[in-house]
Parts: structure tokens; C-alpha cells; sequence
């Protein structure tokens, strides 16, 4: 069924958009004020707030590939305001932190659309919210159980909305209520990144294309190329982490895997609905987010094979023929009426998972090394958040500027331990996703109104809660 589908070739948003000229790559040894390593969003961010708030800085960027070739460049497009560990914010902070830091994740969404503006980066923008959706009795007492607790977080703007009220927005087969909040909008993933990368060159960064950090240490920055020297180093690797020395076990890198449609027609649109442009996702364990994009296609996100033995990475985004085919079943079982649509693009990547799930931004002291990620599925708007903190933690270490509220939530300066060694590592993962799909199953034929009890046992061993 997945025949005529380009598989790999980095993303569909490559297609859509073209792949990049690659820069210069780094020729010798350097110097600079931050040498930042990884050209997707965090480092972007990152750079352009710096040379912002201070135009002196002379900044350099190395990214092995190009700007964009991570996730930055293969996401679905959620631009929203969740970020990975709150709850254990909240637990280890108090709630009145862990606000702060949900309040920070709302004014960031908006943050990334005022600069889009400012920059002029068309990435195809539309605030149309979150929309996510149920579809069992399990998945609805989760969603209520989610709705009450946004609200709890300051949330008072979101809407908790029953089945008819769902089916005016949009037609999703079987859907018995759903949530929305008006702090997300859909964006072009690969306009944005490749946009943010001219507007930070722009500014006067130095920006080194195939050039691969092979070791960071105080002060160095190492390529095959050269050693960039620089007080301040900062790692904005994600899921690329446990390819560099001494970093194997830090984050794990974990798959997620798209498709994008053809573009629908506008018998089919008018079957689906969708006109407020909702970013969608549910509440099943292995969950689904979509996007309409500005072509007129579905873009479609799910977990697929969730991790490669040894921390290995794809080749170029290209998935596997089972995810293909798992991914399009879920799209015609959410809408039926699209049965005989054809699949264009498939692909992957990976993103970054801390061993408690808790994204984070630190930057040490004593060695000027920093970094920040740990996003696991949430990075669009949190890269952005990130690139600020660290602004803000270089400015005050550097005795430019002093404390500032981003310098002072709770995810800043979070550590963890590592992931255990293989082969225990790869069974983790496998089995957890594993037990999550046994569990959405159960569910769905069971017609039980409680989470299956198999997926809060592998929420436990995964460390999630
Ligand atoms: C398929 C998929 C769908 C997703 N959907 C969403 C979504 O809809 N919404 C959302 O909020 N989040 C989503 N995410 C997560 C989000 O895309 C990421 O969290 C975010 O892009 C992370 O940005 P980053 O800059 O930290 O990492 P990346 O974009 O991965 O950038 C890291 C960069 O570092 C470079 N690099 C790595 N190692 C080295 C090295 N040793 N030397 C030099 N350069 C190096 C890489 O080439 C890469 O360009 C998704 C992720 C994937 C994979």
C-alpha cells in the first residue's frame, strides 16, 4: 500500500521547500565569545538572542549537516505551549514554579510568531489552537482529567468541548469530546528553521555548515576541521546528543515518524471539516499529532519504532515500511473518508528523552559549558524558550546582565542520571512502547472508562512518573 511513497530525503518540508546551499564549513582553528554546537532551533534561538542583546558577541555556530537537518526540520509543526517535566517541576519546585513555567510556555508561542513577523520568515503561520481529541471511554476520562489540570496551570482560556460540538470543527471517526486551547499554532517547520538561519546570519553569526563537533570540552568546541575556542560552549545537540564523547547515555534518542498526503480535494476537505487549521493530536498512550498544511495536505505524526539499538539514528529520515503503512491506518481511521488517498512523503527523526522525561537548560559555571533540550516531543516553541534562558544564563555569567524571571524557573540547572547501558536501554524502550500500544488496544475493545493499568506500569519503568 505504501507504494509511490518518497521515503527519507530528510522530511516532506524539503520537498515542499527545496534543501538548503550548505555553508562554508569551518577551515582551521578559531576563536569566539559562544561557540554554539547544533544549527537547529535551540542553537538558532540561541544565537539570535544573543547577538541581540549583545551585537559585540562574536558567535559561531557548527552544525554538522546543515541548519535544520534535526528535528527542527522534520517536526510536525505544533507550535504550543506543553513542555516535557512540569509535573516534576511542580513536584520538586512547587506548583507556584511550575507556573511560571507554563506561563513562560504561552507568552513563547507568541514570542516565535512576533519574530517571525519582525524577521520577515513566512513559515506559514496560523493560530488556529490545539485541538486534541478522544476517541474510547479511556481516552475521554484522560482528557478530562488533562482539561482539569491546564486549568489548574493558569490555563483559564482552554475549552472542553463534547462530541457535536468536536464534529463542527471536525470530523475525526468516533471522536467523544476533545480539548482546545488557543496557545498553539501550525507552522511550516522547515520555513521557520531556514528562515531563523539567514535572520542569525544576518545579524553578524558565523555560521559553519558539515562541520561535525566531534568532543566539547571547557573552552573547545573540537571538528575535524579545527577547534573552536571559546569561553562559553553551548550543546544544542537533541537527539544527535550520544553521538559526541562522553555523552552516549545522556539523552536517548527516541524516533518519530510522519506522513504527509497528497493534497486533499475539496470534496474530501469538506468531509474532514477543519477550518480552524487546529493543530490535532489524542489521547491514546502511543498518541497521534497532525497538522493541515498551508498545501492542503495532512501531515501525520506517530511514535512508529520508537529507538535503534546503540542510539543509532536514521539515514536521512527515511522510516520504516511498517510505520508507513501503521501511520496511514491511524489517518483513515480518523478519517474514513480518506481511504483511497495516497501517501507522498513518509520520513523520521529523532528527538531527545532525558531519563526522567524532564527537558531542561543549563548552563554550568565553573566550565562555561552549556546546554538545553531534553524536549522529548515538545521542542518547537520550547527551543525558543531555551535560546532565551541560555541568553539570559551567558549575560549574567558574563556580568552583562543579572538575574532575569527566564534565569529563575524551574527547568533551569536540572540534572539527571543516565540511561542504563545496552542491552537494557533498547529493551526499555522497546517494551514500553510495546505495552502502550497493548494498551490503547485493550482500551479500544474493552470500552472501559479507566487507563489501562498496563500503561501506567510502563509510565513507571520508563521513569515518567
Ligand atoms: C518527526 C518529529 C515530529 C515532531 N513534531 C513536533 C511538533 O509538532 N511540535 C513540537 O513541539 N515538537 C515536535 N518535535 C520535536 C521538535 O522538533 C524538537 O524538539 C526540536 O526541533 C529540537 O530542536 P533542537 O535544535 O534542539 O534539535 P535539532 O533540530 O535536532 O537540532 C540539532 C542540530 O544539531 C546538529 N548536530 C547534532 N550533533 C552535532 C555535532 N556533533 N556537531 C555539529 N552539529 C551537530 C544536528 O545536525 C541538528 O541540526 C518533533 C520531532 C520529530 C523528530
Amino acid at each position: 500500500m505504501s507504494s509511490g511513497v518518497v521515503n527519507g530525503g530528510i522530511s516532506y518540508w524539503y520537498a515542499d521547500d527545496g534543501l538548503p546551499a550548505v555553508r562554508e564549513p569551518l577551515s582551521g582553528d578559531a576563536s569566539a565569545d559562544v561557540a554554539i554546537v547544533g544549527g537547529g532551533y535551540t542553537g538558532l534561538w540561541t544565537a539570535y538572542y544573543l547577538k541581540k542583546a549583545a551585537p559585540f558577541l562574536r558567535i559561531t555556530v557548527l552544525e554538522q549537516r546543515f541548519c535544520g537537518y534535526g528535528a527542527s526540520g522534520r517536526n510536525g509543526g505544533w507550535l504550543y505551549n506543553g513542555i516535557a517535566g512540569r509535573d516534576r517541576y511542580a513536584k520538586l519546585h512547587g506548583r507556584d514554579a511550575a507556573v511560571r513555567l507554563q506561563r513562560a510556555m504561552n507568552e513563547t508561542v507568541t514570542e516565535v510568531i512576533r519574530v517571525t513577523g519582525a524577521e520577515s520568515i513566512d513559515a506559514d503561520v496560523h493560530r488556529g489552537g490545539v485541538l486534541e481529541v478522544a476517541r474510547t471511554p479511556a481516552q475521554l476520562a484522560r482528557l478530562k482529567a488533562f482539561h482539569a489540570q491546564e486549568l489548574a496551570y493558569g490555563e483559564q482560556d482552554r475549552e472542553l468541548y463534547g462530541a457535536r460540538e468536536t464534529a463542527q470543527r471536525i470530523r475525526v471517526a468516533g471522536a467523544v469530546g476533545s480539548t482546545w486551547t488557543p496557545h498553539g499554532a501550525r507552522v511550516h517547520p522547515v520555513k521557520l528553521v531556514k528562515g531563523l538561519a539567514a535572520a542569525v546570519e544576518a545579524l553578524g553569526v558565523v555560521v559553519h555548515e558539515s562541520t561535525p563537533v566531534t568532543e566539547i570540552r571547557a573552552g573547545h568546541a573540537v571538528t575535524p576541521y579545527g577547534t573552536v575556542r571559546a569561553p562559553y560552549v553551548l550543546r544544542c545537540t537533541e537527539g544527535f546528543t550520544a553521538s559526541l564523547k562522553g555523552q552516549r547515555r545522556t539523552w536517548l534518542p527516541m524516533n518519530s515518524s510522519m506522513i504527509a498526503t497528497e493534497p486533499l480535494t475539496d470534496e474530501q476537505w469538506a468531509a474532514v471539516g477543519w477550518d480552524g487549521r487546529e493543530t490535532l493530536g489524542d489521547m491514546a498512550h502511543a498518541y497521534m499529532y497532525a497538522q493541515r498544511t498551508a498545501d492542503g495536505r495532512i501531515a501525520l505524526g506517530g511514535r512508529g519504532v520508537p529507538y535503534r539499538f546503540g542510539s543509532r539514528t536514521d539515514h536521512d529520515g527515511r522510516t520504516q515500511e511498517a510505520t508507513v503503512e501503521a501511520l496511514r491506518e491511524i489517518l483513515v481511521g480518523f478519517f474514513p473518508a480518506l481511504a483511497g488517498v495516497r501517501v507522498a512523503h513518509a520520513w523520521s527523526g529523532v528527538l531527545g528523552v532525558p531519563r526522567d522525561w524532564c527537558a531542561t537548560v543549563t548552563l554550568d559555571r565553573t566550565t562555561g559549558l552549556g546546554w538545553a533540550g531534553g524536549y522529548v516531543g515538545s521542542g518547537v516553541a520550547t527551543a525558543n524558550l531555551a535560546g532565551r534562558t541560555l541568553c539570559d544564563l551567558v549575560q549574567q555569567d558574563s556580568g552583562q546582565a543579572g538575574r532575569t524571571p527566564l534565569t529563575e524557573l524551574p527547568w533551569v540547572g536540572h540534572r539527571v542520571r543516565r540511561w542504563e547501558p545496552e542491552p537494557l536501554r533498547w529493551l526499555g524502550v522497546q517494551g514500553m512502547y510495546a505495552t502502550y500500544r497493548a494498551a490503547d488496544r485493550r482500551e479500544t475493545e474493552n470500552h472501559s472508562a479507566g487507563s489501562s493499568r498496563l500503561a501506567r506500569v510502563a509510565d513507571r519503568v520508563a521513569g515518567r512518573h
